[in-house]
């Protein structure tokens, strides 16, 4: 069986002191892999290490143009090893290896060019004096991660981090606990110094031990609902700068003029992706009344149209969930909905023949109201729920009827009506006529799905600080002079 060891610091690959965890391939049943799984005297060291490295100033100062070629050949290398990375993420979590690792090397790319539009120092002058004010790195950044997007989840804490100088300490979650090691190699190939990023592989607790080490100066955390509520709750009280990227219930609103074959490809698309387990999955779909038989119907269809199986099979066009944890979690709620009178057009149990595996049909239901747990609940699943609605005032409400915030869409023939249909949909994101937002927009939730932005410039702002020197008006004028 392959061993991973679950901590990196210093530039140094090193076995974690909790002891051994073994790595479960979700469409198999089948332990692959070991990992040693790191406690809070390992915790200590990686953020003592990522202290160490802020304090010295070797990467805090090295020049942003320095930085971006470092990062610049940390996404080539990831599209190198990317076979490899795959690899790691689909026998960890079963998502189809042909899926979603395309997005790493852009995502990587894209904070390159943005941070260049961050403004890092200045100077302001006004009728009472003259000052410079710059924006510098935090320093310890803590990254918590969730399973559900292996690498991407991880570049998204680890890149806008280093790009601003800072050092961090990345915890990745229990179920995907391979491809960080891979991740911190890749970095210390790339010329990142020693120190600058660390790797600590463990359950909550170890995460804990992480966002409530008193160095840590910033959490960013990506996960569910409950559990930022808590880390919130420990970062509180020491003031620690907090973003978090919480759970979703996002909705997709279809106008009354749509054609169903430009509607069905998207939702298809989107709703059932990565087996559902996609923190802006628009799991709701608010539709006409007088349409919802035949959106049901389409929808059912390309549910059943699915091919379940190993996904290492370039056949498999949705693998497993990733634990038996979350299949049976899925599967009660699927259970909910039948009991609360939604009707099941799709799906709605284990498939036959992949007894083995966490294997879930895709399913959908119909007629489902609000007050269902399916329309309320974040399921992390293969399961769509198609409201009805009589007029747009109420499609928005009852788009607008979750705990959550994050994400959203509109369909029209009319893209300026969906846009300010959009509008009225409280999220922090939302699609016209699409399912995603680029990556170069702010991505981020309100309401329970968090606070704090990823992805373009403003993915930068809670990595940097705002520090103001008072100046002379001659330094003003030669600061000026200088192009600040
Ligand atoms: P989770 O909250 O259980 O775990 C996330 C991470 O937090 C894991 O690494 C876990 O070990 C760690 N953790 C748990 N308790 C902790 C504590 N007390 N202190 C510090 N760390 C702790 O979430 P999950 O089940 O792994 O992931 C699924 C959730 O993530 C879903 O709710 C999904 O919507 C959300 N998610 C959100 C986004 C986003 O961008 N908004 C993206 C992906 C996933």
């Amino acid at each position: 069986m392959e061993h991973v060891p679950g901590v990196y610091i210093d530039g140094q690959a090193r076995d974690g002191l909790a002891g051994e965890f073994q790595v479960q391939n979700p469409a198999t049943e089948e332990y692959f892999a070991t990992v040693s799984l790191a406690n809070g005297a390992d915790v200590d060291d990686a953020v003592r290490s990522a202290r160490l490295a802020h304090e010295s100033g070797v990467w805090r100062d090295t020049p942003l143009a320095e930085r971006q070629q470092v990062v610049l050949r940390i996404a080539e290398l990831i599209e190198e090893r990317a076979p490899e990375l795959a690899r790691l993420r689909t026998l960890s979590i079963g998502a189809p290896y042909s899926e979603h690792l395309s997005m790493s090397a852009p995502l990587t790319r894209m904070y390159v060019e943005s941070v260049e539009k961050v403004v890092f120092e200045q100077v302001r002058r006004d009728s009472l004096g003259d000052a410079l004010v710059m924006r510098k790195p935090i320093g310890v950044v803590a990254g918590v991660v969730p399973w559900n997007v292996p690498v991407r989840n991880e570049l998204k804490k680890l890149i806008p981090a280093l790009l601003c100088g800072n050092t961090i300490v990345l915890k990745p979650a229990l179920e995907s606990p391979l491809t960080g090691a891979a991740l911190m190699r890749i970095f210390t190939d790339a010329g990142l110094p020693p120190g600058v990023a660390n790797l600590v592989v463990g359950g909550p607790e170890t995460g804990e031990a992480l966002v409530a080490h008193p160095d840590v100066r910033k959490i960013a955390f990506t996960g569910s609902t409950a559990t930022g509520a808590r880390i919130a709750a420990v970062a509180g009280p020491q003031f620690k700068r907090l973003q978090l990227e919480l759970g979703g219930k996002s909705a997709a609103i279809v106008c009354d003029d749509v054609d169903l074959a430009d509607v069905i490809p998207p939702l298809l698309g989107f709703g059932f992706a990565n087996s559902g387990q996609i923190c802006a999955s628009l799991s709701r779909i608010v539709v006409p009344r007088r349409l919802q038989d035949a959106i049901v119907e389409a929808l059912a269809e390309g549910a059943r149209r699915h091919v379940l199986g190993d996904p290492m099979d370039p056949a498999t066009t949705m693998g497993p969930v990733v634990s038996e944890r979350q299949r049976d979690k899925v599967l009660g709620l699927i259970e909910s909905g039948r009991q609360q009178g939604a009707r099941l057009a799709a799906g709605g149990g284990v498939p036959a023949g992949l007894e083995r595996g966490w294997f879930i049909e895709p399913t959908v239901f119909a007629d489902v109201t609000s007050d269902m747990r399916i329309a309320q609940e974040e399921i992390f699943g293969p399961v769509l729920s198609v409201l009805p609605y009589d007029t747009e005032d109420e499609a928005v409400a009852i788009a607008n009827n979750s705990e959550y915030g994050l994400h959203g869409a509109v369909h029209s023939k009319d893209p300026e009506h969906a846009l300010e249909l959009a509008k009225r949909i409280d999220t922090g994101t939302a699609a016209v006529n699409s399912f995603d937002v680029p990556l170069s927009a702010p991505f981020g939730g309100v309401k329970g799905s968090g606070v704090g932005r990823e992805n373009g410039v403003e993915g930068f702002d809670h990595y940097l600080e705002w520090h103001s020197y008072k100046l002379t008006p001659a330094l003003a004028d030669t600061l000026q002079q200088r192009g600040l």
